[in-house]
């Protein structure tokens, strides 16, 4: 299959083949664990998801992995340099603040002036809301998700490499910068070279740390600051790391690889996050090549509406799952479904439009799953992903750049007319599945401790899922099945349960 992708470094969609014949090696940046992921973060990190369920079912290996940032992440790093406060420092006094006022609950971070205990908290609730939206590396926690603080030693080297390497000094305020006019491609992924890096108002140079640096545009590497509540001794004194660093030097460990096959991130990301992991992985490595693809998701709206906080179209994924967000509880294939439809780099707008139909979508998948196993007594058959007509339609538009639309289409037109041979139909929705994860999701629906079988999970699900599209009649006829199965069946803001009724 001749895959093709986008790649932002070169502004083409070329052909993608890894540097390792059969073997992806990708690194997508994970969340700030500083707070409850929003349904915006989601959409970068199932885009990622996507795309690795998508080189598998096409026969490759796939390594991912998926960073969690816990220290270092500044709250003004929308400039180059790392200024303002730790992301963490400050969710430490927020979360100190909530719980003075009862705000927090009580299983919540015991004491919030540990950031570590606010980090393993934020980060257990974003492996826990990835698991329930089925992003796969959330699952391969912790091999797979490196959690910065657990890379200092790593970090520190890199930046003694990048030292000697006549790429980092240490500056007039003690801090160690990279010296952005020591790697002449610096500018060229996100196509700001360093003479159009405005200084100040209106530019993407924080004015502040002028004084200390040799470019207004060079970065923080370490930090030295004995009063920051994450420290560790360093050759440059007691400090923190700077965010970009992390992702560098996590990026090559835990992928074994001085090069990369594919790095991705949402579009924010682009300058200056992946555009200083560029300056710093060649600086240390000596190769003109840190990822051979790039690739970012363009930001989700909200109501055709940028989201934040201050309009309150602010969305975690718990606001959506519990129905907080829209006023009604969302089953977790729904959202998966609605963050995954469409093309990661068009806008998408999160409306309750169109998660109803999204929830038709995974309804009509989940009802037909459910018939097609029920059909084949549990039994696929083996389908040859190459071969079969529906499931090389769908790869085939994957392939080009991920045509999520495209291969939807396929999708609908199977599911009106799957075809009469029940296990084969069964393999090629176990196959097309793969990449979707939505039955996947539905068909293990295992929140209810009383649910016995298979068919009765499924049957809370599609409860759920039927709810999440406001179809109340055809949650009513799987409701009324599970009543003839000889349960009580109880449905909530935590989705449905049911009971076997003594008899
Ligand atoms: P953060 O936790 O802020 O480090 O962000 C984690 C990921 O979410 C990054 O890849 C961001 O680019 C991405 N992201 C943040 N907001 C949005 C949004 N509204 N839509 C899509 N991706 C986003
Ligand atoms: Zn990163």
């Amino acid at each position: 299959m001749n895959i093709r992708f986008y790649n932002t470094l070169t502004n083409q969609v070329t052909p993608f083949e890894p540097l390792n014949s059969g073997l992806v090696k990708m690194y997508s940046c994970g969340p700030t664990v500083y707070d409850f992921a929003h349904i915006g973060n989601f959409r970068s990190f199932l885009f990622a998801d996507l795309l690795r369920r998508f080189l598998e079912a096409s026969g490759f290996e796939v390594w991912h992995v998926m960073n969690i940032t816990d220290v270092g992440h500044m709250t003004d790093d929308a400039a180059a340099d790392g200024v303002g406060e730790d992301k963490m420092q400050a969710a430490a006094r927020r979360l100190k603040h909530d719980k003075k006022a009862g705000k927090v609950e009580d299983e919540a971070v015991t004491n919030p002036d540990d950031p570590y205990e606010v980090a393993e908290y934020f980060t257990r609730a974003f492996l826990d809301d990835g698991r329930k939206l089925g992003l796969k590396v959330a699952s391969e926690f912790p091999q797979r998700v490196p959690k910065a603080t657990d890379y200092i030693a790593d970090i520190q080297q890199m930046i003694s490499t990048l030292i000697e390497r006549g790429h980092a000094y240490v500056g007039g305020d003690g801090a160690v910068y990279y010296s952005v006019e020591s790697f002449s491609q610096y500018g060229q992924l996100s196509g700001n070279p360093l003479e159009a890096l405005q200084v100040g108002a209106g530019g993407r140079i924080d004015i502040s740390n002028q004084s200390f640096k040799r470019h207004p545009a060079d970065f923080m590497l370490w930090k030295p600051d004995p009063t920051h509540i994450m420290r560790w001794d360093s050759p440059w004194g007691a400090g923190y790391p700077g965010w970009h660093i992390e992702c560098s030097t996590m990026s090559m460990r835990a992928l074994e690889t001085d090069v990369l096959d594919i790095h991705t991130g949402g579009e924010d990301l682009i300058f200056p996050h992946h555009e200083c992991e560029i300056a710093q992985s060649c600086g240390a490595t000596g190769n003109d090549l840190f990822s051979r693809f790039w690739m970012h998701a363009r930001f989700l709206l909200v109501e055709g509406e940028k989201m934040s906080k201050r309009k309150g179209n602010f969305f975690t994924v718990r606001d959506v799952l519990s129905g907080k967000a829209t006023g009604s509880p969302v089953h977790p294939a729904v959202l998966r479904m609605e963050l995954i439809k469409s093309h990661y780099r068009s806008q998408s707008n999160f409306t309750t439009k169109g998660l109803i139909e999204s929830a038709g979508t995974v309804r009509r998948l989940t009802e037909l799953g459910q018939r097609l196993r029920d059909a084949s007594g549990g039994v696929p058959e083996e389908i040859d992903q190459t071969e079969h007509p529906v499931v090389r339609a769908f790869l085939h538009a994957l392939a080009n750049d991920l045509n999520v639309s495209e291969a939807m289409a396929v999708v609908h037109a199977w599911v009106a007319s799957p075809g009469s041979d029940a296990a084969e139909s069964y393999g090629v929705l176990l196959a097309l599945d793969q990449v979707l994860g939505v039955w996947e999701l539905a068909s293990n629906d295992n929140r209810s401790e009383d649910t016995e079988s298979d068919t009765v999970a499924s049957l809370c699900a599609l409860i759920d899922v039927a709810r999440s599209a406001r179809n109340y009649a055809a949650a009513d006829g799987h409701r009324q099945q599970l009543i003839q199965l000889g349960y009580e069946v109880r449905t909530s803001s935590n989705g449905t349960s049911v009971k076997k009724k003594l008899t």
